[in-house]
């Protein structure tokens, strides 16, 4: 029997021993035929997982969350989590005048007209309330208020110990919560449908142990299966799938052999399950990149490819084309990673001087180290770059800079009322690779403002279906603006989690 064929012949056992009515409603004895029964079941820990399973378990549902790796906090556990929020208490002392339709056409502007508006302004009304959800539940802000990439005003909120310090906060209130409970090792892999479409319930797999993204979803049968029935409703928290190379580049041929540094179980397992269950997927082809320093940093410096010892682009490129760039030079340079030298000056001008310091440091992840030389010609060796080639390219660039223009690549030479200026290298140069990540998938499951699943067949809501967070597409377009995932992530996740818990128990 295939793993179709044996799924079909699941789902019908499953209907008649529930005894599906006619009319689509499960009778109260019938459920017990499930192993388990939750009012809400939350799959994935993420941050839009975590406050999906806190908002609907302070409503009063009775929740199981679930999570299919050894431990809590997917992505969202190793991020930044930067945070767009319009009207924080930050922008209020501050006096900044901002609104949620600034921040909605700003995410519009850099989405190549492929975002969605009406949802992003939706998510910046909310992301006031989610702040003060998250720091009434115990989250601390570090106190910066940033103004990044593509925001036209200072938003950008940062968490006390980032990502992890965010998460570490909601869980220690979550364990406060008697009827929410949690399990790891627990893998979602099918949902069911009542006759009517509804989404009642959930194929699960206990003690289940991941094995890597290239085996774990066809071919990890780790586990004992199990179905749990959810009274109200089941939201996927289920991240992205940057770390699924046979699926992300079944979409986009290049991305095969690109890094990445998403958690490992980012794989697309869940995202055919919800197509399996009949939800539309959209803007799958879409990607982001992202670099150990900001992208908007970049073009303080310059990036030069060591096959040829000289320059191939604008450094002010945008985050997306700044990498394609590399990696089509990559192809035809032998796989060399180009490198990007600054100066001293061009170091203080970036907009977060604790990631330089901590690349001063080695503490910034692989290829995220800067190492400081005496001279450019020195730090072209140790690329593996012809000396003579590189300084004649960096006097070169020196020159183009002090006459106001970029001749060859037309880079803007003002970015934030800061400018660029000529690399001054009598101090010495820093330099580090420019190795471009797949850091998100914009694709997901295309869902309504109550982030419900849209069902592919009828274009309307899939009755009891949630997507939230990464696993959603469509927010973002062809560019997501930088701290515009965890907004998304924590407004959908309150708002799924609140209107599920609205929903009759069934
Ligand atoms: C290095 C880095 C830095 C970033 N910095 C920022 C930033 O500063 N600001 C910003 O806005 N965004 C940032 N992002 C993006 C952002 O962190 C993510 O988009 C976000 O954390 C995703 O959260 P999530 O809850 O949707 O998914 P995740 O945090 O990935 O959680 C999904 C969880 O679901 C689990 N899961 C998947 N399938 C199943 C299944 N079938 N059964 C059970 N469990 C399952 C996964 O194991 C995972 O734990 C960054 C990303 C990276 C990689």
């Amino acid at each position: 029997m295939t793993a179709t064929q044996s799924r079909r012949s699941f789902l019908k056992s499953s209907a008649i021993v529930l005894g599906v009515t006619a009319s689509g409603l499960v009778h109260a004895t019938e459920k017990k035929k499930f192993d388990e029964t939750y009012d809400v079941i939350v799959v994935g820990s993420g941050v839009s997982g975590t406050i999906a399973a806190i908002a609907a378990a302070e409503k009063g549902s009775k929740v199981l969350l679930i999570e299919k790796m050894s431990r809590l906090g997917g992505t969202s556990r190793i991020s930044g989590l930067n945070f767009a929020c319009v009207g924080s208490p930050l922008q209020k002392k501050k006096g900044v005048q901002d609104s949620p339709e600034k921040l909605a056409s700003d995410m519009y502007k850099v989405s190549g007209n492929m975002g969605d508006y009406q949802k992003a302004l939706v998510m910046a009304q909310n992301t006031a309330r989610a702040e003060k959800f998250m720091t009434d539940r115990g989250v601390e802000w570090d106190g910066r208020l940033l103004k990044l990439g593509g925001h036209s005003e200072p938003r950008v909120l940062v968490s006390k110990g980032d990502g992890a310090g965010l998460l570490n906060a909601l869980w220690k209130h979550m364990k406060g919560l008697k009827n929410l409970e949690v399990r790891t090792h627990t893998k979602a892999d099918e949902v069911i449908l009542d006759d009517k479409g509804r989404a009642i319930g959930l194929v699960v797999k206990e003690n289940y142990y991941f094995d890597t993204p290239e085996r774990d979803d066809l071919h990890n049968k780790t586990g004992e299966v199990k179905t749990i029935y959810a009274r109200q409703g089941i939201i996927f928290a289920t991240g992205g799938y940057a770390r699924d190379k046979a699926f992300r580049s079944s979409e986009v041929p290049f991305l095969a052999g690109v890094a990445t540094t998403t958690n490992p179980g980012a794989t697309a397992g869940s995202l055919k399950t919800l197509v399996k269950a009949g939800a539309q997927p959209m803007h799958l082809s879409l990607f982001r990149f992202a670099y150990p320093l900001p992208t908007e940093d970049m073009i303080w410096g310059v990036i030069i490819d060591p096959a040829t010892g000289k320059r191939f682009m604008s450094e002010g490129s945008t985050r997306n084309a700044l990498a394609q760039t590399v990696l089509l030079q990559r192809m035809q340079n032998g796989d060399q990673k180009p490198f990007i030298l600054y100066d001293e000056k061009s170091l203080a001008k970036f907009h977060n001087l604790n990631r330089v310091q901590r690349s001063l440091n080695g503490l910034n992840g692989i290829d995220g180290t800067l190492v400081k030389y005496k001279t450019v010609e020195e730090a072209a060796k140790a690329f593996g770059a012809d000396p003579v080639l590189v300084k004649k390219t960096v006097d070169e660039y020196n020159k183009q800079i002090a006459s106001g223009k970029d001749e060859e690549f037309g880079k803007p030479l003002e970015r934030s009322g800061r400018k660029v200026e000529p690399l001054d290298t009598s101090n010495g140069v820093y330099a580090m690779p420019v190795n471009p990540r797949l850091n998100y998938t914009p694709g997901g499951i295309r869902t309504d403002l109550k982030a419900r699943a849209i069902s592919l067949e009828t274009g309307e809501p899939i009755s009891g279906l949630y997507v939230v967070g990464e696993a959603s597409g469509g927010l973002h377009g062809q560019e997501r603006m930088t701290g515009c995932s965890m907004p998304e992530c924590a407004v959908f996740g309150m708002i799924a989690g609140e209107t599920v818990a609205e929903e009759p128990r069934r």
